[in-house]
């Protein structure tokens, strides 16, 4: 795929795709204002969406792509298959679903939402996923929520490594360790809530580090993201902050700034833990 703007990092992905490493998640975005607000992203500049079939917008992201313009090759799209979908033949007919929603002939990446250990599914759901990529219905194939363990063990079972692994990250819960272990793998962390939800947004560190460049709290911790090497999708419904926060390809976090930012890791989640969650 190509850039529309030369700003936005490109990341290969082992099937030959690239991820634009800042795209915009979806998660809690209105289904009837879906269209209005991604259309608003496509023309802050983003050119990659993560949805989830769990969001129940996906048709509001396909609207939105229809609507823009945009030529298919020029977009990165994400979805998710949700909880209830764990097994070979319900993973299939999930992604199916997912395409038929965004009326979309393939996906740029399809991630299973959370491993569900105790449906213990996760493996042969994610050899739907590699025949579905055989298929060409998907051009790459990763996982969100996954622990070390449950990262081993489809790696063990299949032969196969997520391209990518989709998790709570932000400077609250920085989770070193298990980007080490992407590293090890060779999988791409991308960081989820990486703003906290806003919770990050008030400390006192970041509001000093964003006066001295003139820019806002929450740009300054997509700032953090993007220097550690995550891809970061962050969320707004607010046009100002859509904009915001892609602005931040202007200035440069410096070493003694970016080790501020690690030294507010507390290890604590805001969100479920990946080893008990099935639904809200
Ligand atoms: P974020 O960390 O992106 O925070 C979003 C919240 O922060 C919203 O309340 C938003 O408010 C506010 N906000 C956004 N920008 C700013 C800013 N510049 N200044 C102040 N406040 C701001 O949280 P999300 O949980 O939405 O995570 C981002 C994406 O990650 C999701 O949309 C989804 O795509 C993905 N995700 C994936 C999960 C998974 O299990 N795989 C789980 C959770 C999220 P407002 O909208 O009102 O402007």
């Amino acid at each position: 795929m190509t850039s529309s703007t030369e700003s936005v990092p490109l990341i290969d992905l082992p099937a030959g795709e690239q991820i634009p490493q800042l795209g915009f998640g979806v998660f809690q975005v209105p289904p009837a204002d879906t269209a209005g607000i991604v259309a608003r992203a496509f023309a802050a500049g983003y050119r990659h969406i993560d949805t989830a079939a769990a969001y129940g917008n996906e048709a509001g992201v396909g609207q939105a792509v229809e609507a823009s313009g945009l030529d298919r090759e020029e977009v990165f799209i994400t979805t998710k298959c949700w909880n209830d979908d764990h097994g070979y033949e319900d993973a299939t007919k999930a992604l199916k679903a997912s395409l038929d929603r965004l009326e979309m002939a393939h996906v740029d990446l399809y991630l299973i939402h959370w491993p569900v250990p105790a449906h213990d599914k996760y493996v042969e759901t994610w050899k739907a996923l590699i025949d579905a990529q055989a298929e060409g219905l998907v051009r790459t194939i990763g996982v969100s929520n996954f622990n070390q363990p449950h990262l081993e063990r489809l790696i063990a079972e299949t032969g196969v490594t997520p391209a990518v692994n989709q998790v709570e990250m932000h400077p609250r819960f920085q989770q070193t360790g298990l980007r080490r272990e992407h590293a090890d793998l060779g999988i791409l962390s991308e960081a989820w809530s990486p703003l906290a939800q806003g919770k990050v947004l008030d400390d006192p560190a970041i509001a000093r580090i964003a006066e001295a460049h003139e820019k806002n709290a929450g740009q300054v911790v997509i700032r953090w993201h993007l220097q550690v090497g995550n891809v970061v999708i962050p969320k707004s419904v607010t046009p100002e902050r859509i904009d915001q926060n892609f602005d931040v390809f202007d200035f440069h976090l410096s070493d003694s700034e970016m080790t501020e930012i690690d030294e507010l890791d507390e290890g604590e989640r805001i969100g479920p833990d990946p080893d008990t969650f099935i639904r809200p």
